[in-house]
């Protein structure tokens, strides 16, 4: 049986029970999965520039109406940085940022820092946005691998403790990768550097290009600072296996990031994957804004396979590399929903 609904611009084909296409702008294929219809369950295909939200046993064009509006509406961003770490622009800014975007629901998740977060609840709640309290880890194991952390108990004494341990491997690196610079002709003041939180390899970066010894942060990462180049020091940082159990003690859920940024391969990644999901990893940040549609659903499928729930973002820092706030779409399934509580 094939079935047409019109729905604004989509076309919605019923060709069998169990399964719905919609086509349209921004086509897409989506799953309707053997749920209550009271419990809202999301596929995300992003094909072009749509997710689609799809209820079990949708009875008619009314139904549709109600999960695709649900759908337009929870517009989420949960990966982005603020001035407490490497991005330049203040918390509250990008809520407000966030808000102008149509994003519902954002976290900010700043490197090894929470100190930019109770600003950004703070403005959240005055503008309707729901913020969830977040950081960005990052470790090493034989990669660098970044680790983020969901609903922490951010104003916990305990978690601040073990954060500022943390970054204070983080001072013990930079001062390395100075004199690693001057080594090759480069004069890095870190004292210089301005920003309100912990000075990272980005801000280094920023420092060079505006000093002049690179025309912008590409070129430095590219022949001085990125992973093996000439200047890059390796800190001594945690393991994500490390951060995983941080994260899990202080309340929060831990979610790798961008795996695309591993540079391994698919067969590859489940072999990285099993002892992280084995230590409690909770999620797998499948949607990147970097992630191409082949590797969303690999991830997203990795991600269903060890039980994981799957989170997206913008990763934005500032306008000059990366994506705008909100700029992919991301929709969390039912599942994130409920365990990050969205
Ligand atoms: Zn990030």
């Amino acid at each position: 049986m094939r079935k047409t609904v019109r729905f604004g611009w989509f076309s919605i084909w019923f060709s069998t029970k169990q399964c719905v296409t919609i086509v349209g702008q921004g086509c897409g294929f989506v799953e309707i999965l053997p749920l209550a219809k009271a419990t809202v369950c999301m596929y995300e295909h992003i094909c072009t520039c749509a997710n689609f939200v799809v209820a079990s046993k949708l009875q008619s064009t009314i139904d549709i109406q109600a999960v695709l509006c649900y759908n337009k509406t929870m517009k989420c961003d949960l990966h982005m940085h603020s001035n407490c770490s490497d991005g330049v622009f203040p918390p509250e800014k990008l809520v407000q940022m966030a808000k102008e975007r149509g994003v519902r629901c954002m976290s900010l998740t700043d490197h090894d820092t929470t100190c930019g977060v109770l600003r950004a609840v703070t403005e959240g709640q005055k503008l309707g946005i729901q913020v969830i309290p977040g950081i960005e880890l990052s470790t090493f194991s034989t990669m660098e691998v970044h680790i983020l952390g969901f609903n922490v108990n951010y104003q916990d004494e305990a978690f601040q403790q073990e954060l500022a341990h943390v970054a204070n491997l983080r001072v013990e690196r930079n001062k390395l990768l100075v004199q690693k610079l001057k080594e090759h002709g480069f004069d890095i003041d870190l004292s210089k550097i301005k920003t309100t939180g912990t000075i990272g390899r980005g801000d280094i970066g920023r420092e060079m290009v505006r000093l002049g010894y690179c025309k912008d942060s590409a070129e430095v990462f590219d022949k001085y600072l990125g992973a093996g180049k000439c200047c890059y020091v390796q800190s001594q940082r945690l393991t994500p296996v490390e951060a995983i159990q941080l994260t899990l003690r202080h309340g929060g859920i831990p979610v790798l990031a961008h795996p695309k940024n591993l540079h391994i391969s698919f067969k590859e990644f489940e072999k990285f994957l099993r002892p992280l999901a084995l230590a409690g990893l909770g999620g797998i940040e499948a949607q990147y804004f970097t992630h191409n549609t082949a590797e969303r659903n690999f991830y997203t499928k990795m991600a269903k396979k060890y039980k994981l729930i799957v989170t997206g973002g913008s990763d934005f820092h500032d306008y000059a590399h990366g994506m705008d706030i909100g700029c992919k779409n991301f929709i969390p399934n039912g599942y994130t929903r409920t365990i990050l509580g969205i």
